[in-house]
């Protein structure tokens, strides 16, 4: 995601029912989810004051949750609620929304039953323009397998891996992360779904060892009604050196176009981006970006 800490968050955060001030939103040093990533959130933008996709992201947010067997004590419609108050209590037009659901406890045990569930909402303002610029870094470290942890579970445990490896991109002079799975076949970046194709076709990786994005499935609905033909297929580094353009998608990311992905042997570059452009200019018109 690119939002830093220099970003405005939230002067209310809604926590557990209640607005609270930021300075006076703290936890207890020993909350478990902190020691033990026990917890699940979502990613939410809004466009001129209004969530795109919301219901699709709380109801993702109740299925991480699910998955990760943590309780749920609010209600898709309570949660839509509360996200839409949180926006609207910070005065907050074009958006980045993090709901996060969390185990606290004073316990360092892996499990307990007095283990409770907690829900915070904040957004922060944020209105990126779109960037063509994106060099990608092929990780050394590969996605967990799909029987490890549930992969459509957007649980911050997933993210250990998802850090380290921007990390490493980053001490390669790239901005981002590309990481294969355990078969060794194309997964996704640390934050975002990826695409290739040229102009006339799209090829993406089949989105069941990682986190299937809603703007991934908004991309192929958007493609496909401008008569680009999109396939959904397993993908080697070999096989993305016939593609000439390439993206990659995330509601923090929207749409990126990428110029090259560097792996330990080549830089294998991606210089025409005229299917991203277009694409990019269709997301403008069905979310209401403006930038
Ligand atoms: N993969 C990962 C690991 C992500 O964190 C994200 C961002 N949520 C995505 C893909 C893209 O998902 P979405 O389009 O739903 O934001």
């Amino acid at each position: 995601m690119e939002l830093t800490s220099s970003k405005i968050i939230s002067n209310f955060i809604w926590i557990n029912g209640n607005f609270v001030e930021k300075s006076e939103a703290n936890i207890d040093l020993l909350t478990h989810s902190l020691h033990y990533g026990g917890a699940v959130f979502e990613g939410e933008r809004s466009y001129n004051g209004k969530i795109f996709k919301l219901d699709e992201h709380t109801d993702r947010l109740i299925e991480s949750a699910k998955l990760m067997h943590i309780d749920i004590n609010w209600s898709r419609d309570e949660i839509n609620e509360a996200t839409i108050a949180t926006l609207k209590k910070n005065n907050l037009k074009n958006a980045y929304i993090r709901p996060l659901i969390w185990r606290s406890s004073n316990s360092l045990m892996a499990y307990n039953n007095s283990l409770k569930s907690n829900l915070m909402i904040m957004a922060m303002e944020s209105n990126p323009a779109f960037k063509n610029d994106l060099k990608l870094f092929l990780s050394p470290w590969k996605k967990i397998s799909a029987n490890s942890m549930p992969a459509q579970s957007k649980s911050s445990a997933h993210y250990a891996m998802a850090t380290i490896s921007k990390k490493i991109a980053q001490d390669y002079g790239c901005s981002d992360a590309l990481l294969l799975d355990e078969f060794d076949n194309i997964a996704e970046c640390s934050t975002s779904n990826i695409f290739f194709g040229n102009d006339k076709e799209l090829v993406t990786p089949i989105a069941d060892r990682f986190l299937n994005g809603i703007t991934r499935k908004t991309i192929i609905e958007i493609a496909k009604s401008c008569g680009i033909s999109v396939k959904e297929k397993r993908l080697t580094i070999n096989d993305i050196c016939k593609y000439n353009s390439c993206f990659t998608t995330g509601t923090s990311a929207e749409i990126k176009g990428v110029i090259s992905i560097s792996t330990e042997n080549e830089i294998i570059n991606f210089p025409n981006n005229k299917i991203t452009i277009a694409l990019q200019e269709k997301y403008k018109e069905i979310t209401g970006k403006t930038t």
